[in-house]
């Protein structure tokens, strides 16, 4: 039973929205755009593994997708996790492209891409300390003896060749293609067999990741990204030019000509993304760049926002859904 479902990242929708009001000049855009191809295909990675994982028999186990949990002043992350009441398992995943040797004696992954190559840190170690961290973090919360906790590093593209050049036992058995995952959780499942956690305990467990989980979001003002170096204005859906005009309760781009309703919805997500949950009347106009205070308040009337203050200086902030 799948009980959390990964959701597409708001760091990714974040980076998007840099990339999209970023002026083609602007030196930063290639390092924002670069960083988001990152994130993309580490999402992408991520998609795939639960695609594997929709096809394997999950009766018998509650699958977590994406947790962040804080413990001891720092925050630890799980890709998926799966509990069953014999053991625990935790699986990385990753999506590197190129040819990747595992190096486990000097804990790093050399990765060949287009004849360059690149350390990155071993995937193994980082999938040991989170499981050293839940285990701490669980048995710091809950009295119950835990069960087995095991992991696995699962390669989500395809096309790269992994290689295991020193043959290390533990890249052997820890390492696998997504598209084989199912055939690294059989042989778990025969190998422990002892129950240990009752399924009133597996619920609590569940219960408490479920509470602790903290959806990583960028710091916004490290980012340094001032209104006025930004594209404003509302982003035309067909020919995606700046910027379309408000007529009679349209938004007509004056490119191509397109007219639609809502096009101002994408560029209000855009600031939130941007300038953090909260807008003003004021700060609404100047991005969609339109005058009147009339328009203004009905267009943030209209999408139902959560608001705070006094009818003067209203403040208007997304409801939990609005990004899905
Ligand atoms: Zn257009």
């Amino acid at each position: 039973m799948i009980v959390k479902t990964r959701s597409y990242p708001i760091e990714i929708m974040m980076l998007e929205a840099i990339v999209r009001r970023f002026p083609p000049h602007n030196p930063r855009k290639d390092e924002f755009k670069e960083k988001l191809m990152r994130k993309r295909a580490g999402y992408k990675g991520e998609f795939t593994l639960d695609y594997y994982m929709s096809q394997i028999d999950h009766s018998n186990f509650m699958i977590l997708q994406d947790l962040r949990i804080p413990h001891n002043g720092t925050h630890f992350q799980i890709d998926t996790l799966l509990i069953s009441s014999t053991f625990i398992l935790i699986i990385e995943s990753k999506n590197y492209a190129g040819i990747l040797e595992f190096y486990p004696e000097f804990n790093q992954l050399i990765r060949t891409l287009n004849g360059v190559q690149e350390a990155f840190p071993d995937p193994i170690i980082q999938t040991k300390i989170q499981a050293s961290q839940l285990k701490s973090f669980l048995s710091k919360n809950h009295q119950f003896t835990l069960p087995p906790i095991k992991f696995l590093v699962a390669m989500s593209n395809s096309q790269a060749i992994i290689k295991n050049p020193t043959n290390n036992k533990e890249v052997s058995q820890k390492v696998c293609r997504t598209s084989s995952i199912a055939f690294r959780i059989k042989p778990l499942e025969e190998e422990y067999k002892n129950p240990t956690l009752s399924k009133k305990e597996i619920k609590k467990i569940v219960k408490l990741l479920l509470n602790s989980h903290t959806p990583f979001i960028p710091d916004l003002a490290s980012m340094n990204l001032p209104l006025e170096d930004m594209i404003q204005g509302v982003q035309c859906l067909q020919c995606n030019k700046f910027h379309m005009d408000r007529i009679h309760g349209s938004w007509i781009c004056k490119h191509c000509g397109h007219v639609s309703k809502e096009a101002h919805i994408p560029a209000i997500k855009d600031f939130f993304l941007l300038y953090g949950f909260q807008i003003s009347n004021k700060q609404l106009r100047r991005f969609l760049l339109i005058n009147s205070v009339y328009t203004g308040n009905r267009i943030l009337q209209a999408l139902e926002l959560l608001t705070t203050g006094s009818t003067k200086d209203r403040i208007y902030s997304p409801p939990k859904n609005f990004f899905e």
